[in-house]
């Protein structure tokens, strides 16, 4: 399967699943503030463009959607955990995740960014349970794996897979700086929205 870089082209940033154009089929990522999604992403996208998008005062608590060449969209969720978001704000992020996740009709998969040195957090494990319970179809993603001594981890990997409560071979183990499972995340990415 194809696994060179995928061309992404930024098309919009919205609020309201509403608000988002029409796709043949959609993947989203999503994740703790400073989990790593920016860099990952440009790491699919092998650009340093879209993250400087993203990063925009002011997108970053948006949905933003970009369009890959050859079919479908991959849309870029608000971080959730942000600290230094206003409370007004922050009460939105929520709703504004849920109603994508549950509404959004082109959606065929969510990949759950959880940091591969410290996680899961309380709130990755909450959103876990939430996809779960509401039978969204999601990918595990671990960011970051190059923080980890390679002496650690095999007890990493166990543990990470055991606070998701999955099998350590469901979950992708990427480092966007060191280039880890970029091509495989690439291919899965092709594979859901390509075929
Ligand atoms: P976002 O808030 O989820 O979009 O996170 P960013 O992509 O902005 O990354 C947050 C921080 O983690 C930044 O300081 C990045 O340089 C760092 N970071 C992101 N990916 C990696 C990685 O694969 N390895 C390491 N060591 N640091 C990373």
């Amino acid at each position: 399967m194809d696994s060179r870089p995928l061309r992404l082209r930024f098309v919009t940033s919205a609020t309201r699943v509403a608000q988002l154009p029409g796709s043949t089929a959609e993947v989203a990522f999503v994740g703790r503030s400073n989990v790593g999604k920016s860099a990952l992403i440009n790491a699919v996208a092998n650009t340093k463009q879209l993250a400087r998008v993203s990063n925009t005062p002011g997108r970053t608590q948006l949905i933003n959607m970009f369009e890959l060449e050859g079919g479908g969209t991959l849309v870029d969720l608000p971080g959730y955990g942000y600290a230094k978001v206003p409370d007004r704000i922050r009460k939105d992020w929520p709703e504004m995740i849920e109603g994508y996740l549950l509404e959004r009709e082109p959606l065929v998969q969510v990949f759950v960014l959880v940091d591969g040195a410290i996680g899961p957090t309380p709130l990755d494990e909450q959103m876990l349970d939430w996809l779960r319970a509401n039978a969204v179809p999601h990918t595990v993603v671990a960011t970051k794996l190059d923080k980890v001594k390679s002496s650690k981890r095999s007890t990493r990997r166990r543990d990470l897979a055991a606070g998701c409560r999955l099998d350590p071979d469901d979950i992708v183990w990427t480092s966007a700086t060191k280039g880890d499972s970029i091509d495989h995340l690439r291919t899965l990415v092709r594979t859901h929205l390509l075929t």
